[in-house]
């Protein structure tokens, strides 16, 4: 699958030249907003934004320390930092790190952040594997994007309830985009009303990846179905989700804007983006059940 697919495109850059290599650069495009710097926002209560332009790092603070939710790519510490000093907290105080999806570019500095904090990682029982070996058994990406290995120390089930100081976070296993890809929900009061909060892992498909023809792995369809189906039944206000772009960060949130906690209140948004992803989901399985 992978010879067919890059055959043609060297063929192509081959006749075409230069020009044609520039134009198709959709790689180096997407990495440049992966470390583009943006500054530290906050979502909604204890939740802020501290990653990149396009890489969500989500901070949850309590007077008893902080969880910190994904990295970015490994040299992406240092921004993560600034943005978490922005706010007037300190990246020491992190006791517990978490992530949502065990593919470098959310996990590739969780190795040095843990170093530094000395935090615990808690992670899911089909991501912790992947994690521990620095994505090398990822049955898709495995051996082509990896990352520092780091090892969990605690593994997280759907329903759990994570406590630190006055968070109450719960976990959600989302599986698909990776086996182990997870979700974490928690209300939030603000102004007297209660928010419920949703930290999304979606369901996209990578490229490449096969459903129920050599699937990438046994019961990846179903798990995608499942995910599409219960996020779909979340009580949502508020959402954001791995990559800026997923949850329309900056079309909802420009530098400079001045806090309220209903700006990232959109859930009719969420709704229609698992439908959407479900759909390119429906699609790809009737090509593949027609080849
Ligand atoms: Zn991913």
């Amino acid at each position: 699958m992978v010879i067919r697919f890059l055959q043609p495109r060297i063929q192509l850059t081959a006749v075409l030249g230069l020009v044609v290599l520039a134009q198709f650069s959709p790689a180096r495009a997407q990495s440049e907003t992966w470390t583009r710097s943006f500054p530290a926002f906050r979502v909604i209560g204890p939740l802020y934004g501290v990653g990149t332009y396009d890489l969500s790092v989500f901070l949850i603070t309590s007077d008893e320390g902080h969880i910190l939710i994904n990295t970015g790519l490994e040299d992406s510490t240092a921004q993560i930092r600034s943005n978490i000093e922005s706010l007037g907290f300190r990246l020491e105080d992190v006791k517990i790190l978490l992530q949502m999806q065990s593919h470098w570019d959310h996990t590739a500095a969780l190795a040095e952040i843990k170093q530094i904090t000395g935090a615990q990682l808690w992670a899911t029982s089909r991501d912790a594997p992947i994690l521990e070996d620095g994505g090398f058994s990822d049955p898709h990406f495995g051996g082509r994007q990896t990352f520092e290995p780091v090892s969990v120390d605690k593994i997280i089930h759907e329903g759990d309830l994570i406590e630190l100081g006055d968070i109450r976070l719960h976990v959600y296993e989302h599986p698909g985009h990776t086996e182990g890809s997870s979700s974490y929900a928690m209300t939030v009061n603000e102004n007297g009303r209660d928010y419920q909060v949703v930290i999304a892992n979606m369901g996209t498909i990578n490229d490449g990846k096969h459903l129920v023809v050599d699937p990438t792995y046994p019961g990846v369809s179903e798990d995608f179905a499942s995910t599409y189906r219960r996020q779909k039944a979340m009580d949502v206000d508020v959402w954001v989700a791995a990559h800026g772009s997923q949850y329309h960060l900056h079309d909802k949130w420009q530098p400079g804007q001045a806090y309220s906690p209903d700006t990232f209140v959109d859930p009719e948004g969420f709704v229609t983006e698992v439908e959407g992803l479900e759909k390119i989901y429906q699609e790809q399985l009737a090509r593949e059940r027609s080849q």
